[in-house]
Protein backbone atom coordinates (compact mmCIF):
# COMPACT_ATOMS: atom_id res chain seq x y z
CA UNK A 1 0.00 0.00 0.00
CA UNK A 2 1.20 3.30 -0.85
CA UNK A 3 0.03 6.34 0.40
CA UNK A 4 0.40 9.85 0.04
CA UNK A 5 1.25 13.03 2.53
CA UNK A 6 -0.40 14.65 4.43
CA UNK A 7 -3.78 17.39 3.33
CA UNK A 8 -2.13 20.68 4.06
CA UNK A 9 -0.21 20.32 0.77
CA UNK A 10 3.02 18.48 2.20
CA UNK A 11 5.30 17.05 -0.01
CA UNK A 12 4.27 12.88 0.05
CA UNK A 13 7.13 11.18 2.12
CA UNK A 14 8.09 7.93 -0.10
CA UNK A 15 9.05 5.86 2.04
CA UNK A 16 10.22 2.10 0.16
CA UNK A 17 9.80 0.37 3.89
CA UNK A 18 9.56 -3.21 4.46
CA UNK A 19 8.57 -5.20 7.33
CA UNK A 20 12.20 -6.76 8.52
CA UNK A 21 10.03 -9.85 9.95
CA UNK A 22 7.71 -10.89 6.75
CA UNK A 23 9.05 -8.23 3.70
CA UNK A 24 5.26 -6.99 3.45
CA UNK A 25 5.25 -3.07 2.27
CA UNK A 26 4.89 -1.21 6.03
CA UNK A 27 1.88 1.25 6.04
CA UNK A 28 3.65 4.36 6.48
CA UNK A 29 1.71 7.27 6.13
CA UNK A 30 3.35 11.02 5.94
CA UNK A 31 4.35 11.73 9.64
CA UNK A 32 4.93 8.18 10.93
CA UNK A 33 7.66 6.93 12.88
CA UNK A 34 6.32 3.87 13.80
CA UNK A 35 3.80 1.28 12.79
CA UNK A 36 2.44 -2.17 12.88
CA UNK A 37 2.86 -4.76 9.82
CA UNK A 38 -0.87 -5.24 8.42
CA UNK A 39 0.37 -8.66 7.07
CA UNK A 40 2.30 -10.33 10.42
CA UNK A 41 1.29 -7.88 13.18
CA UNK A 42 4.83 -7.05 13.85
CA UNK A 43 5.61 -2.99 15.05
CA UNK A 44 8.50 -0.97 14.21
CA UNK A 45 10.08 1.96 14.81
CA UNK A 46 12.37 4.35 12.68
CA UNK A 47 15.17 5.06 15.46
CA UNK A 48 18.34 6.48 13.92
CA UNK A 49 16.91 5.73 10.25
CA UNK A 50 16.71 2.08 11.63
CA UNK A 51 14.00 0.05 12.05
CA UNK A 52 13.83 -1.14 15.16
CA UNK A 53 11.58 -4.10 16.67
CA UNK A 54 8.49 -2.68 18.74
CA UNK A 55 6.07 -4.98 20.98
CA UNK A 56 3.07 -4.38 19.13
CA UNK A 57 -0.42 -5.26 19.81
CA UNK A 58 -4.51 -3.90 20.00
CA UNK A 59 -7.04 -4.12 21.94
CA UNK A 60 -10.17 -6.54 20.80
CA UNK A 61 -13.19 -3.71 20.44
CA UNK A 62 -16.64 -3.97 22.55
CA UNK A 63 -18.75 -6.77 21.27
CA UNK A 64 -21.53 -5.45 18.72
CA UNK A 65 -20.21 -2.01 18.64
CA UNK A 66 -22.62 0.66 17.73
CA UNK A 67 -20.77 2.71 15.71
CA UNK A 68 -18.26 2.46 13.03
CA UNK A 69 -15.03 1.50 14.82
CA UNK A 70 -11.49 3.13 14.32
CA UNK A 71 -8.46 2.08 16.01
CA UNK A 72 -6.06 4.67 16.84
CA UNK A 73 -2.13 3.87 17.52
CA UNK A 74 -0.67 4.32 21.59
CA UNK A 75 2.18 3.50 23.08
CA UNK A 76 1.86 1.63 26.24
CA UNK A 77 4.85 1.12 29.21
CA UNK A 78 4.92 -1.62 31.91
CA UNK A 79 5.54 0.74 34.55
CA UNK A 80 7.37 -0.25 38.56
CA UNK A 81 6.54 2.33 40.47
CA UNK A 82 6.74 3.27 44.11
CA UNK A 83 6.42 5.97 46.97
CA UNK A 84 8.08 5.61 50.06
CA UNK A 85 7.01 8.35 52.66
CA UNK A 86 10.45 10.28 53.95
CA UNK A 87 9.15 10.50 57.23
CA UNK A 88 6.07 9.42 59.38
CA UNK A 89 3.21 7.79 57.37
CA UNK A 90 0.29 10.71 57.25
CA UNK A 91 -2.85 9.68 55.61
CA UNK A 92 -2.09 11.48 52.64
CA UNK A 93 1.26 9.57 52.32
CA UNK A 94 -0.11 6.57 52.50
CA UNK A 95 -2.71 7.22 49.66
CA UNK A 96 0.30 8.46 47.28
CA UNK A 97 2.10 4.99 48.29
CA UNK A 98 -0.98 3.17 47.47
CA UNK A 99 -1.75 4.80 44.37
CA UNK A 100 1.92 4.64 43.02
CA UNK A 101 2.09 0.59 43.57
CA UNK A 102 -1.55 0.17 41.27
CA UNK A 103 0.38 1.65 38.11
CA UNK A 104 0.98 -1.42 36.18
CA UNK A 105 0.37 -0.22 32.63
CA UNK A 106 0.98 3.83 31.21
CA UNK A 107 -0.06 5.13 28.28
CA UNK A 108 -0.03 8.42 25.74
CA UNK A 109 -1.62 8.83 22.60
CA UNK A 110 0.91 7.99 19.75
CA UNK A 111 -1.23 10.08 17.04
CA UNK A 112 -0.82 13.88 16.09
CA UNK A 113 -3.58 15.92 18.31
CA UNK A 114 -4.12 19.76 17.78
CA UNK A 115 -4.12 21.26 21.60
CA UNK A 116 -4.27 18.42 23.46
CA UNK A 117 -4.07 20.33 26.83
CA UNK A 118 -7.41 21.52 25.88
CA UNK A 119 -9.17 18.92 24.82
CA UNK A 120 -7.74 15.82 26.68
CA UNK A 121 -5.85 13.01 25.88
CA UNK A 122 -7.00 9.98 26.29
CA UNK A 123 -3.90 7.95 27.58
CA UNK A 124 -3.94 9.80 30.66
CA UNK A 125 -7.23 8.67 31.25
CA UNK A 126 -6.70 4.73 30.26
CA UNK A 127 -3.32 5.50 32.66
CA UNK A 128 -5.52 6.11 35.74
CA UNK A 129 -8.24 3.30 34.77
CA UNK A 130 -5.72 0.62 34.04
CA UNK A 131 -8.23 -1.47 32.15
CA UNK A 132 -8.06 -4.40 31.79
CA UNK A 133 -8.51 -5.34 27.99
CA UNK A 134 -8.22 -8.33 26.17
CA UNK A 135 -5.22 -7.40 24.25
CA UNK A 136 -4.22 -9.35 20.90
CA UNK A 137 -1.05 -10.02 18.47
CA UNK A 138 -0.53 -11.18 15.26
CA UNK A 139 -2.41 -9.98 12.13
CA UNK A 140 -5.36 -7.56 13.29
CA UNK A 141 -7.14 -4.95 11.90
CA UNK A 142 -5.76 -1.96 10.01
CA UNK A 143 -4.41 0.95 12.42
CA UNK A 144 -2.74 4.03 11.59
CA UNK A 145 1.11 4.21 12.52
CA UNK A 146 2.39 6.72 15.39
CA UNK A 147 3.86 9.96 14.61
CA UNK A 148 4.89 10.60 18.00
CA UNK A 149 8.38 8.82 18.72
CA UNK A 150 8.53 6.07 21.99
CA UNK A 151 10.76 8.34 23.30
CA UNK A 152 8.59 11.03 23.89
CA UNK A 153 6.21 9.43 24.88
CA UNK A 154 7.90 7.89 27.68
CA UNK A 155 8.64 11.22 29.22
CA UNK A 156 5.10 12.24 28.76
CA UNK A 157 4.25 9.32 30.66
CA UNK A 158 6.54 9.74 33.51
CA UNK A 159 4.86 12.97 34.27
CA UNK A 160 1.30 11.55 34.14
CA UNK A 161 2.10 8.64 36.65
CA UNK A 162 4.06 11.82 38.89
CA UNK A 163 1.41 13.51 38.63
CA UNK A 164 -1.14 11.07 39.89
CA UNK A 165 1.06 10.16 43.34
CA UNK A 166 1.10 14.04 43.52
CA UNK A 167 -2.22 14.22 43.75
CA UNK A 168 -2.20 12.02 46.72
CA UNK A 169 0.38 13.91 48.61
CA UNK A 170 2.98 16.15 47.97
CA UNK A 171 5.61 14.74 46.39
CA UNK A 172 8.32 16.53 48.52
CA UNK A 173 7.13 13.87 51.27
CA UNK A 174 8.14 10.84 49.56
CA UNK A 175 11.08 9.30 47.53
CA UNK A 176 9.54 8.22 44.12
CA UNK A 177 10.51 5.84 41.73
CA UNK A 178 9.20 5.58 38.22
CA UNK A 179 10.70 2.88 36.26
CA UNK A 180 9.14 2.05 32.52
CA UNK A 181 9.42 -1.10 30.85
CA UNK A 182 10.19 -1.73 26.97
CA UNK A 183 7.43 0.52 24.39
CA UNK A 184 4.51 -1.31 23.06
CA UNK A 185 2.62 -0.13 20.28
CA UNK A 186 -1.25 -0.42 20.70
CA UNK A 187 -3.91 0.03 18.52
CA UNK A 188 -7.19 0.88 20.59
CA UNK A 189 -10.16 1.54 19.09
CA UNK A 190 -12.62 4.01 19.55
CA UNK A 191 -16.13 4.65 17.97
CA UNK A 192 -16.36 7.38 14.61
CA UNK A 193 -19.13 9.13 14.98
CA UNK A 194 -18.31 11.03 12.21
CA UNK A 195 -17.75 14.73 13.59
CA UNK A 196 -16.97 13.37 16.81
CA UNK A 197 -14.72 10.30 18.50
CA UNK A 198 -15.99 8.60 20.99
CA UNK A 199 -14.04 5.80 23.37
CA UNK A 200 -15.93 2.91 24.32
CA UNK A 201 -14.71 2.80 28.09
CA UNK A 202 -14.60 6.24 29.30
CA UNK A 203 -17.56 7.62 27.36
CA UNK A 204 -15.23 10.66 25.93
CA UNK A 205 -15.55 12.44 23.47
CA UNK A 206 -13.02 14.36 20.81
CA UNK A 207 -13.88 16.21 18.11
CA UNK A 208 -12.28 15.17 14.46
CA UNK A 209 -11.08 18.57 13.87
CA UNK A 210 -8.03 18.01 16.69
CA UNK A 211 -6.49 14.82 14.84
CA UNK A 212 -4.21 15.79 12.07
CA UNK A 213 -4.36 13.22 10.08
CA UNK A 214 -7.58 12.04 10.68
CA UNK A 215 -8.23 11.07 6.51
CA UNK A 216 -5.69 8.99 6.42
CA UNK A 217 -6.11 7.34 9.89
CA UNK A 218 -10.16 6.36 8.36
CA UNK A 219 -8.39 5.15 5.15
CA UNK A 220 -5.90 2.96 6.77
CA UNK A 221 -9.13 1.79 9.15
CA UNK A 222 -11.05 0.70 6.14
CA UNK A 223 -10.44 -2.69 5.85
CA UNK A 224 -10.80 -2.80 9.62
CA UNK A 225 -12.47 -5.77 11.39
CA UNK A 226 -14.37 -5.05 14.17
ZN1 LIG B 1 5.38 -8.20 8.66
Amino acid sequence: MSTTGGSRGAQPRVLALRCRACSAELPAASSDVAFRCSQCGRGWEIIGGELLERAAMYVAPPPNPPHAVLYLPYWSFGVTASAKPRRRLGEGVAAARDRAGRFKRAYMSAYSIYRPTYVGEWGIVYTRMQPEWEVRTGHGPESPGASLPSGEAAKIVKHYILAEIDRAADLGLLDVSVELHDPQLLAIPCYDLGTMLRCPWSGAELPVTVLNDLAEMRRENSGAVS
